[in-house]
């Protein structure tokens, strides 16, 4: 009789945990996860994928104004947030019946609840102890918003994907992907958009560039931003509901809607890792080696809850690195270096690389090359919508060191361009590629001035 119930105890049925799963299962373990709310995690739930649809619906808002540019006239056209709540709803539920289906598909036990650790090797989920040789944390992570005044008035990103029904004015508070992202959504969808950021650049964990960039695109779109500014509390109005939002220099803003976009803490409060002796950061992260094994050297984690970077594809690769080397050939190891990524704000950002500073820090000589321009599609819409192109190249070696963007598709576009940073392309092979006419990112390929 086997020593354990499952060579695998996965704890989290997100992007991580599930591929972890399917994989460990695909080179011959007994494998079992356990969840406790839906399947697919953060990302397919009320992450990546709802926001991606919110994105296109809030697009379609200003295509229909650009149409016209283009000879196109028609009613003007209302929108109806409860049916994009219903069709995004009945997507999710076709995603979580997927996730069940590759889970079952793979042999993979899926079990409903709460889990928590008893020891290194043993789990309790509804009553029931599971033993297991090892256990996998992947857990996630949950919004975080700072303890102010009125704060349980106030939503996060969770919530968004939820609302009954379409405020008129929204307060969207923080200055990261998810602030940007969804002040850009609420703007299409017609909402009276206010971003309030407490710093001076928005997407500051990016090339400077893109941040300045986007917020005058955002600007030009009708988005009010407020930089260097702080909610000090909140307040309801117990006739109209509207929310009041005091600021620190005393100033007020009201509105139907607060959101709390100000990062992410990693899920492993009340799980029993104390139990089992995993070290945590002051955050709460799961601390792991480069093999994803936490201090308990029975437990590994991967994904949100180890707080590297919070992005569903990291998490996937991080899953296979997990199953490889505890079940397979131990091969397969996580870089972390030239990992592309997409803000879907609107416009997009997609961005791979060094940023300017980071490559003028890391010494030695650089160029950059920076192009802004009104793309062939605006000239028509009148919108003066403008992109923004720029290339960090190491100046010794010729090698491109960043790709950044701002513009439609930009993460379309940067996905290839990772491929040839992966690959170690110069800026001379750059040159030498042939542009696809007429494109927005034939740009990249002809960027022959050097910015100063
Ligand atoms: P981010 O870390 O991206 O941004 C948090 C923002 O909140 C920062 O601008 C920060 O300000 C601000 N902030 C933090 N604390 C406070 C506070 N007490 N008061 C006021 N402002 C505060 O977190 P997000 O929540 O936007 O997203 C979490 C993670 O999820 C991202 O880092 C990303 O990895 C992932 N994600 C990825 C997406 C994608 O791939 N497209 C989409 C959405 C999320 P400051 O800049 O001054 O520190």
């Amino acid at each position: 009789m086997a020593k354990y119930d499952y060579d695998l105890f996965t704890i989290g049925a997100g992007s991580g945990g599930v591929r972890a799963s399917r994989y460990a299962a695909g080179l011959g373990a007994r494998v079992a996860v356990a969840e406790e709310r839906y399947l697919g995690g953060t990302c397919v739930n009320v992450g990546c994928i709802p926001k991606k649809l919110f994105s296109y619906a809030a697009h379609y808002g200003e295509d229909f104004e650009h149409a016209a540019g283009y000879g196109w006239r028609a009613a003007s056209p209302s929108f109806d947030w409860p049916t994009l709540i219903a069709n995004k709803d009945r997507e999710i539920t076709r995603l979580n019946g997927v996730y069940e289906k590759l889970l079952s598909g793979a042999g993979v036990e899926l079990m409903r609840g709460r889990a928590t650790l008893v020891d290194a090797h043993a789990v309790e989920i509804e009553g029931r102890r599971i033993s297991a040789r090892y256990i996998l944390v992947a857990t996630g992570g949950w919004p975080v918003a700072p303890p102010i005044p009125g704060a349980e008035f106030a939503i996060s990103s969770n919530e968004a994907f939820h609302l009954p029904e379409l405020p008129r004015r929204a307060l969207v508070v923080g200055g990261g992907y998810i602030a940007v992202e969804f002040a850009s959504i609420f703007n299409g969808l017609g909402v009276d958009t206010t971003l309030v950021y407490r710093g001076e650049r928005l997407l500051k964990e990016f090339d400077s560039d893109l941040g300045s960039f986007l917020a005058g695109e955002m600007i030009n779109k009708g988005m009010k931003i407020r930089f260097r500014s702080n909610i000090e509390r909140i307040t309801r109005d117990t006739h109209s509901g509207a929310l009041c939002a005091t600021f620190a220099d005393a100033s007020e803003l009201t509105a139907e809607c607060v959101m709390y976009a100000t990062g992410r803490a990693p899920n492993t409060r009340g799980l029993g890792l104390e139990n089992a002796g995993v070290d945590l950061t002051e955050n709460g992260a799961v601390v792991v080696d480069e093999t994803f094994q936490s201090s308990a050297p029975s437990i590994y984690a991967v994904g949100d809850v180890i707080d590297r970077l919070l992005l569903t594809p990291v998490a996937l690769a991080e899953g296979m690195v997990v199953a490889d080397h505890l079940f397979g050939s131990g091969a397969r190891s996580m870089a972390y270096e030239g990992i592309p990524t997409a803000i879907f704000s609107n416009p997009n950002i997609g961005t791979v690389g060094l940023s300017e500073a980071t490559a003028r820090e890391r010494g030695g000589a650089i160029d950059v090359y920076r192009s802004t321009f009104v793309p062939l599609r605006h000239q028509l819409t009148g919108s003066g919508e403008k992109v923004l192109m720029k290339l960090v190249v190491d100046k010794e070696t010729d090698r491109v060191l960043g790709v950044h963007m701002v513009g439609a598709d930009a993460g379309e576009i940067i996905q290839g361009f990772a491929v040839a940073l992966k690959c170690g392309a110069t800026k001379r092979e750059f040159d030498a590629t042939i542009g696809i006419h007429p494109t927005m990112a034939e740009e990249f390929v002809t960027m022959r001035e050097t910015a100063k």
